[in-house]
Formats: structure tokens, sequence, C-alpha cells
């Protein structure tokens, strides 16, 4: 509803003579996108004897497949509070310990559930080997753009009642009222394939690279009962994710979903969307979702072979009706567009082939010469509302771009541009898309405070390895405060015996795992205390004072390290 409010808003700001008009036969959120919530309806179904899926607790579905003593839990969901919900179920159809924990691959909505399925009987944990990797990427060096950006795309920054659904689950529980995450590492790795009993129950896992790199199936040959992970839900896949993501490739997605096509599954369990049964039905679905990856793929490989660049290509680009029409291909979670920027870009880079992109003008220059084009800022202004009023709104949001770089924050320009992401997420159906543009509208709001969605507990920091966490120190390190300095120092932790040595030269953060000989400042902490100064849970200074954090040497070089790397 909040479009009216702004377009009220806007109207009687900018031309207190125009009639306003509010436009009340826009619905607010489309009918295909409602009738999809359907398929999250909250549950727990019995697929087949002893196989289990709660669907609709989270944003992806856990599953339970029952040993003859014991269980197996796949996906744990992504917090404590939904895994405990699930759990509770689960417990009530069979009591018995969980001994086997499966990671479909590294997403937090399927792992960060995993410390409630574990906490009475140390289960082990299986996962590809690269799985632990990813993870610490996504909560170590990149975690605040992806926090900022899931945040945007799933809607986490909108009140709950403004988010229908999110395409592949009712919504992103991850950092949603007060919840928190429950990550255990894996403890039983594999590279291609991994077969193993637990319980009586025979379990193969394949690695199938896909929607991750990591990303595995799960099939158990006695019950012809397959788990593919995210390779498969139903909607278009997402071979991109507008909140970020490396290179998915295609042909290996296409790969993986053809060794599950060709074991013959009668029961197709994903972690995303409801279960089919049928060895018929399955194969039909999964060749058709198989095709919709591979026509994309390979027609954008041809465009791009004829010269034609991300832009075209995209525009171009669109799935032939057989496979449009597939309920399994509908985009209410990727899109073939963005499927195809992202193979353009994962074969060739960043470079369109066009010399003219090839070193554009600086933004500034660009926007004024626009506005000189125009006949001056206000004028441009007026033509970005004119734009807006005739429904042209992604025309009217690409001017806002230029009025804000040469005025920002300017507050008129702030509305009209709220008011224009306003009317493109109403009019989506994708909810990635939906909400990336509603948010942002949401984002303008000076009274606004953002939702930190990945933000660490102390808890969460001391499970996280000390490793991944100077990794962070390295991409923190801000050139205008460090341009000058050459400091080297040994970090030496008391409670596991790792070392390491640290070079700031002049811009650049150099970290080994052992001990350079010629430092003349040896810093002693307990891994535990130098996380917390790490996260800002604890302050440098007061850590030196109390002696947490104890200094042999310079205590200035320490602490000018630390200054070099605070934005
Ligand atoms: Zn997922």
């Amino acid at each position: 509803m909040k479009i009216y409010i702004y377009l009220l808003f806007f109207f009687i700001l900018i031309s207190c003579s125009e009639e306003i008009e509010i436009e009340t036969s826009l619905p607010s959120t489309p009918e295909d996108l409602i009738q999809h919530t359907s398929e999250f309806q909250k549950e727990v179904i019995e697929v087949t004897d002893g196989v289990h899926m709660a669907i609709g607790f989270a944003l992806a579905n856990a599953m339970m497949v029952e040993g003859e003593d014991s269980n197996i839990i796949i996906d744990t969901t992504g917090t404590v509070e939904t895994a405990r919900e699930v759990k509770e179920i689960f417990e009530l159809i069979n009591p018995n310990p969980i001994s086997a924990i499966i990671y479909t691959h590294n997403h937090g909505d399927h792992v960060y559930g995993a410390s409630v399925f574990a906490e009475d009987s140390d289960p082990e944990i299986y996962a590809h080997s690269s799985t632990e990797k990813y993870i610490s990427r996504v909560i170590g060096i990149l975690r605040p753009i992806i926090s900022s950006r899931s945040g945007k795309m799933f809607g986490n920054v909108l009140p709950n009642e403004d988010v229908e659904n999110n395409g592949i689950g009712p919504f992103l529980e991850i950092g949603k009222d007060g919840r928190t995450p429950g990550l255990l590492y894996p403890t039983k790795v594999f590279e291609d394939k991994l077969e193993f009993e637990v319980s009586g129950i025979k379990v193969v896992l394949y690695h199938a690279p896909g929607e991750t790199n990591d990303q595995l199936f799960v099939w158990l040959p006695d019950k012809k009962a397959l788990f593919p992970g995210d390779n498969f839900y139903k909607t278009f896949p997402n071979l991109y994710t507008i909140r970020g993501t490396p290179y998915r490739d295609l042909a290996g997605w296409v790969n993986s979903i053809d060794m599950m096509r060709y074991l013959e599954p009668e029961h197709l369990i994903p972690s995303h969307t409801r279960p089919i049964s049928g060895k018929e039905e399955i194969y039909k679905t999964l060749t058709t979702y198989r095709d919709g990856i591979q026509y994309v793929h390979d027609q954008t490989i041809r465009m791009m072979n004829l010269g034609m660049g991300p832009d075209e290509i995209a525009e171009k680009i669109s799935l032939p009706k057989h496979l449009g029409d597939s309920p399994f291909l509908k985009e209410f979670y990727g899109s073939p567009e963005w499927s195809a920027r992202n193979v353009f870009s994962g074969y060739l880079g960043w470079f369109d082939g066009n010399p003219s992109t090839l070193k554009p003008l600086p933004r500034m220059e660009e926007a004024n010469n626009i506005i000189a084009l125009a006949g001056g800022w206000e004028k441009l202004f007026s033509i970005a509302e004119e734009s807006f009023k005739k429904e042209q709104y992604q025309w009217a949001l690409q001017l806002t771009d230029y009025l804000l770089l040469t005025k920002p924050n300017n507050k008129e320009t702030n509305i009209l541009r709220q008011s224009c992401l306003q009317a493109l997420g109403e009019r989506e159906s994708n909810p990635n898309s939906r909400y990336f543009y509603l948010s942002s509208a949401a984002l303008l709001d000076e009274n606004y405070k953002q939702n930190n969605l990945l933000a660490p507990t102390q808890e969460s920091i001391n499970k996280y390895p000390i490793e991944a966490m100077l990794e962070i120190l390295k991409v923190s390190v801000v050139p205008e405060k460090s341009i000058e300095k050459d400091i080297q120092l040994l970090f030496q932790f008391t409670d596991t015996g790792k070392k390491f040595s640290l070079f700031l030269r002049k811009g650049v953060l150099e970290i080994q795992p052992f001990e350079v000989a010629g430092s003349s400042v040896q810093v002693l902490a307990k891994e535990e205390d130098m996380k917390a100064v790490l996260t800002g849970f604890k302050s440098l200074p007061i850590s030196m004072v109390t002696g947490s954090i104890k200094v042999n040497g310079s205590k200035s070089d320490l602490l000018s390290l630390f200054s070099s790397v605070r934005s």
C-alpha cells in the first residue's frame, strides 16, 4: 500500500495545482505471486516410507530419514528457532537420536539450524569438501555486502506483511525477528562420491555443482529417493542471484541434473518447494528443467559468438513456449535475462566488446553532460517527473541517478525515486526483483534503520576460524590510513599455539601462518579474545589494559595497525 502514500506526497510536494491521481486499480501484489504461496503450506509430509519433509517452516525444507535405531537429517533450516520447531515435530514422528546430518550445500538457510539437531547425539555432519570454505567466505570477507543485498532481495528490510513469499520458500528466517544462527562445521567431507550406511539406510552422496560449486545430491538407492538440494525447485532456477554470487556454471548444473535423471528416482525431495513422486513424472520434469538451463546457456554463447554484448543478449533471450509454459520454469526466483548476463560474464568477464564502454566518461561528467542536454538540473527533474506520470518508471528511475549524483540526498529526487521503485516493485511477480525494488524504496526513508542480516553473535564468532577472521583484516585496510606505514607484528595465540606474522606495508597487509624472523613486536592473546577485538565486541585499548591482549614491544605498532583497518 505504500506506493499510494508516496504518490500522494509526491504530487502535493511537486505540483500543488496538479490533480491527485491514485491508481486504485493496481493490485499491490500480482495474483500469480499470491497463488504461488500455496506451494509453501506449512506441514510435514511423509513422501515415502520413513522419509519426511518439513516445508513452510523456513526458507528451505528440512528432511528426516528414519533408520532402524537412529535418523538422518538432510538440511537444517536457517536458525535455531526454526530448527527447534521442526525438530519437535520430527521427534513426535520418531524420537530416536539423530546420527547423521547432511548439508546439501553451504547456504545459511540450509546449515544455520544444525546445532539444534546435533545437541543430543553429536552426529556426524556430511558435506562436500569445499563447503566450509564457502561458509567462511559468506560470513567472512563478503558479509557486509551479502548481508545488505540479501536483506533487500528477500525483503527482510520490509515489514513481514509486505513479503508475500520468497519464490522458493515462505520467508528468509535468517536475521528475522531476533532469530539466531546455530552453525556447525562439517565433520565428514568428500570429493566426488561417498557411500555409507546409517542405521540400516544406504546413502550415496554425489558432488553435483550447480546452484553452488559445493552442491551435492543425496541418493537413497533402496528407497529410490533423491534429494537434489538446490539444483531443482519449482521455479526458473537462480542461474544468477541478484544478491551477488560467484559464477554459477550452467553446463555443470545441466550435467548434475542428468546424473539425477539417469538414476531414475521415484521420489524427488527438493530443499525448496514440494516433493514429486512417480518415476515418469520426475524424469519428464527434470528433463524440462535441464533443457531450460541448457537453452539459456547455449543460446547466450551462440549470441556471444555473433558479437552481441550482455545487454543485447539479455534483451533477446527468452525461453521457447514449451519450456516457458512449464510450471517448473515460471520466474518466481531466477530469470533467463539475468542468467544470460551471468553466462556472458562467466565466460568473457565484464567487457562487452563495445569500445565506447572501454573507458567510459566519469559518472559525474556524464551526468553533467546529460543535465546540460536537458537544459539544466530543474529541467531534467521535470522530465523525470513527467516520465513518472506517463508510467515510464524505469526511465524516470534512471534519470534520478543523474539527479542524485549531482545533488546527493536531494529530498524531492529521493521522493520521486522512491515512487519509481515502489511502482516497479508493485508490478513484479518475481520476488527477488520485487523486494529489491521495494526494499530500496524503504531504505530511502530518512528514518529507516537497516537490519544487519548476518550480524554475528559472540558465540558464533568463537566457532569461526581465526584464519578466516584475519582474511577480513586484509580486505579492511584503508589506504589513506596506511600508505605511510611499514609495521611487522607477530600474533601468538596462547590457547591454540598458532602463530601469524603480519606485515602492514604501505596499504597492503600480508599475513603468513608462521613466524617470520624480524618482528620486534609480539602480541599474545587467546583466540577468542582476539576475535572479540577483531569483530568489535571488545575494544583493543581496554583489552590491552586488562591484559587479555599482551604486547611485548611497541604497543603503538599494534594500535597503528588496527587504526589502519577501521574505515
Ligand atoms: Zn537454498
